[in-house]
């Protein structure tokens, strides 16, 4: 694995995705209370460069040399990646390379800026998130920098869906009590009528969130939420067992080496590993279901420990 190359992974909504993470660690103009990287205060939405782009064109063209099979390359990690004011570069440098569809998930909230429109025109798929209805669910569940304004935020994408050629999908988090009431889900049907895009995902916390007040929702509350929201949504489940493929098993192989010897933070492991750590969360939750380690919070930070038998 590279420093910013990851992957293919295993994706239910892309198939096998090779992953690209252009800010580490977390940068994001939001801090959402369910972000399984951790608790960081949300930044400005102001653009600059975060990493060479030379060094993740080079990584990215060695990735793609043995032909890997994948089917989509899309650009995620850890933080927000339209705050990289190369990520324009590094959609068509993808673009070039002819070997999959580029996809670029977001949190939405800088698609009103003139720049990055223009950046992620030559994208295939864009895959904004949209939690919240109103000013007040956004400010509870994706604690947002005081510079980002919800009405521009929810303007950015519903004039981004309108004017972009390529598929436009809306992703929506569920938090139990948060986010998850029949008010509040039709109001956030009536938003993503008007944004009118390509398809919804609905899908909840997975463990562990940045907070432990951030609790997933039943199925029940999802398949309420896709009746509400309609046609178009489908709910996608967490992680579970049968995703896993020869990357879950490596990496499970080599999260378990390092924590036979110590606990660590996910991003201790995710450095030491040099793995995305959204990949390692997933992988992390997995062994806390079956047993394997366990969550132990010491001195503000969250570890997770081998359990002998
Ligand atoms: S979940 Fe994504 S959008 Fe939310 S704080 Fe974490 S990195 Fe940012």
């Amino acid at each position: 694995m590279g420093k910013f190359v990851y992957g293919p992974v295993p994706s239910r909504r892309l198939g096998r995705s090779l992953g690209i993470d252009l800010l580490r660690p977390k940068i994001c103009t939001v801090n959402c209370v369910y972000c399984q990287i951790g608790s960081y205060p949300p930044l400005p939405p102001v653009r600059k460069r975060f990493v060479n782009p030379k060094d993740i064109e080079r990584e990215l063209a060695e990735a793609i040399r043995p032909k890997p099979r994948i089917d989509y390359i899309t650009f995620s990690g850890s933080g927000e990646p339209t705050l990289s004011s190369d990520l324009g570069r590094l959609v068509n440098f993808a673009k070039s390379l002819r070997s999959a569809p580029v996809c670029v998930l977001t949190n939405g909230t800088l698609l009103s800026h003139p720049d990055v429109k223009e950046e992620l025109a030559a994208a295939d798929v864009i895959i904004p998130n949209l939690d919240a209805a109103n000013a007040r669910v956004f400010k509870k569940v994706n604690r947002p920098h005081p510079d980002i304004k919800f009405d521009e935020y929810l303007e950015g994408l519903e004039t981004y869906a309108r004017e972009f050629s390529g598929k436009f999908f809306i992703e929506i988090v569920l938090v139990k009590g948060m986010n998850d009431s029949e008010e509040h889900l039709e109001e956030l049907a009536a938003r993503i009528e008007r944004i009118d895009p390509d398809g919804v995902w609905i899908g909840t916390v997975t463990r562990p969130p940045a907070e432990t007040v951030a609790k997933p929702v039943t199925k029940e509350t999802l398949g309420k939420a896709r009746r509400i929201i309609g046609e178009r949504a489908q709910t996608i489940s967490a992680f579970h067992s049968d995703d896993t493929g020869s990357f879950y098993g490596e990496l499970t192989e080599n999260i378990l080496a390092l924590l036979i010897r110590r606990p660590e933070t996910v991003e201790n492991i995710s450095k030491s590993l040099g793995a995305n750590p959204h990949e390692v969360t997933k992988v992390i939750a997995q062994l806390v279901e079956d047993g394997t380690i366990r969550r132990r919070d010491m001195s503000g930070k969250t570890y997770f420990e081998y359990v002998k038998n």
